[in-house]
C-alpha cells in the first residue's frame, strides 16, 4: 500500500469537503499507517482460522491501530503455526472449550469471529460475556431473532459489537454513499448491483452448501453485500421485495441451499434495486442510475481493485488494504471509548438479516413481501 499522508491522500483522490470529512473519521488513519503511532493499540483475537481469517492476520502488517494478540481454534496444528506465523504467545491462544478462560486474559481487548455463519452468535454471545468487544462476519446470524439476542449479549455485557463490513472504510465505497444520498447526480431511481462466483466441487460438501451451517446459499454469502450497498447507496430501507429462486441445474450440491437468487427490492423514495447472487456465475458489479447521470463500479464487491466510472468521468481512489482500513476504523473508535455509529454495529446487521428474511419468503411464496 502507499504511503499517503492524510493531505496527499485526499489531494490524490480529489475529493470535497464532506466527503473527506467522512473518510477523515472512517478510514483515512487507514493510509497514515506508516506513520509513527506510539499509542495503545488494539488487541485482536481471531476466532475460526480458516480462509478469510488468514486474510485478515496478514491485514495486520498495515494496520496503525490493532495488533494480531490471540487466536482461537479447534485444530492444535493450527494453533503452533499461526502462534508460530503471527508471533502470537501461547498463553493467548484459546481452542472452542476453554475459549471462555479468555475473561481472565487482559491482553486481549476485542475478538474477531470469523467462524462459519451458524457459530457467530455462540461465539459473539461468549465473546460479550467474557468482557470483550467483538467484531463479527457477514451474515451477522441465521436469522434477525438471533441477532437481537447478539445485540442485547453484548448491550448486557458493556461491549460493542461491530460488523465485519470492510466496504465502509473503502474509498470507492464511501463515494458512492456520497453520490447516491447526497444526490450529486439526483435522485437515484434504479440500483444494478450482482455478486456471484462459480463454486467447485467439494466433497465432502463444504459448509456454505450446509444449510445448518450457512443458513442459506449465495444470499446470505454473497447477496448481503448487495443488500448493504443498495441501502446505504439510498440512504433509505426498503418497504417491499419480490424475489425468485434460479434453476437447480445440481441437484446433489444444490439439496440444501439455493443456487441462485435474484430480488427487487423497493425503497420509499420510489427507486428499486435489483440484485442477484449466484454460485454458478461470475459476477461483481454495481451500478446506479439517477436523473442527472449514473455511477457504477466494476469490479464492485469483492478485495479489489476496484475500477469505477461516474456519467462525468473516471473515479480514482486509491486502492485500500480493506481488511487494515475496517480493523483500524473500528480499533480507533474503541481505543477512543467513542460508540460505532451504528451503521457499523450489529444493528446494521440485523437491518441486513431483516431484508434477508422478506427475500427468501418472497422467493418461497411468489408474492410481494413488506419488510
Ligand atoms: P472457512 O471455511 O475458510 O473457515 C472457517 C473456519 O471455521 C475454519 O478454520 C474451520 O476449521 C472453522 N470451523 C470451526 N467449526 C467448524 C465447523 N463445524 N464447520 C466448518 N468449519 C468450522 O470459511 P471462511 O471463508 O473463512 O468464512 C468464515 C466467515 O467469514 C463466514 O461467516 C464468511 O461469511 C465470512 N467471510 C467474510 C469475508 C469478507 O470479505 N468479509 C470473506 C470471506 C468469508
Amino acid at each position: 500500500m502507499e504511503n499517503f499522508s492524510r493531505r496527499s491522500f485526499l489531494q490524490k483522490v480529489g475529493i470535497g469537503a464532506r466527503t473527506a470529512t467522512v473518510l477523515a473519521t472512517q478510514s483515512s488513519f487507514a493510509h497514515a499507517n506508516q506513520q509513527h503511532y506510539e499509542g495503545k493499540k488494539l488487541n485482536i483475537a481471531l476466532c475460526g482460522l480458516g480462509r478469510y481469517a488468514g486474510y485478515l492476520a496478514d491485514s495486520f502488517v498495515d494496520a496503525k491501530y490493532c495488533n494480531l494478540a490471540g487466536l482461537v481454534t479447534g485444530t492444535p496444528q493450527k494453533a503452533k503455526d499461526w502462534g508460530k506465523k503471527y508471533n502470537v504467545p501461547a498463553e493467548n491462544i484459546y481452542n472452542y472449550q476453554n475459549f471462555d478462560e479468555i475473561v481472565k486474559n487482559k491482553n486481549i481487548d476485542l475478538v474477531y469471529i470469523v467462524l462459519p455463519n451458524s457459530m457467530h452468535k455462540e461465539y459473539v454471545i461468549r465473546a460479550a460475556k467474557a468482557g470483550k468487544h467483538v467484531i463479527v462476519e457477514k451474515p451477522m446470524a441465521l436469522t434477525v431473532k438471533d441477532c437481537q439476542e447478539m445485540i442485547k449479549a453484548c448491550e448486557d455485557a458493556g461491549v460493542q459489537l461491530a460488523m465485519g463490513y470492510r466496504l465502509h472504510y473503502e474509498p470507492y465505497h464511501l463515494e458512492l454513499k456520497r453520490l447516491g444520498q447526497d444526490k450529486v447526480f439526483g435522485q437515484v431511481r434504479l440500483i444494478e448491483v450482482s455478486l456471484g462466483y462459480k463454486t467447485g466441487n467439494s466433497i465432502p460438501k463444504e459448509w456454505r452448501l450446509v444449510k445448518a451451517l450457512s443458513g442459506g446459499g449465495p444470499l446470505m454469502n454473497l447477496g448481503v453485500y448487495c443488500i448493504q450497498s443498495s441501502r446505504y447507496v439510498m440512504g433509505e430501507e426498503p418497504i417491499a421485495v419480490t424475489a425468485q429462486f434460479g434453476k437447480i441445474t445440481d441437484n446433489e450440491k444444490y439439496s440444501e441451499v439455493e443456487e441462485s437468487i435474484t430480488w427487487q427490492l423497493e425503497f420509499p423514495s420510489g427507486a428499486v434495486a435489483t440484485s442477484t447472487s449466484s454460485y454458478n456465475c461470475s459476477v461483481d458489479r454495481f451500478f446506479a442510475s439517477a436523473d442527472d447521470g449514473y455511477f457504477e463500479l466494476h469490479p464492485a464487491v469483492s478485495y479489489g481493485p476496484f475500477r469505477g466510472r461516474t456519467s462525468k468521468g473516471e473515479l480514482n481512489f486509491p486502492d485500500v488494504n480493506q481488511q487494515a482500513s475496517q480493523m483500524d476504523g473500528i480499533g480507533k473508535v474503541i481505543l477512543d471509548k467513542q460508540k460505532l455509529p451504528s451503521h457499523i454495529t450489529g444493528e446494521e446487521g440485523l437491518k441486513d438479516m431483516n431484508v434477508i428474511e422478506a427475500i427468501y419468503e418472497a422467493a418461497r411464496i411468489g408474492k410481494r413481501v413488506l419488510v
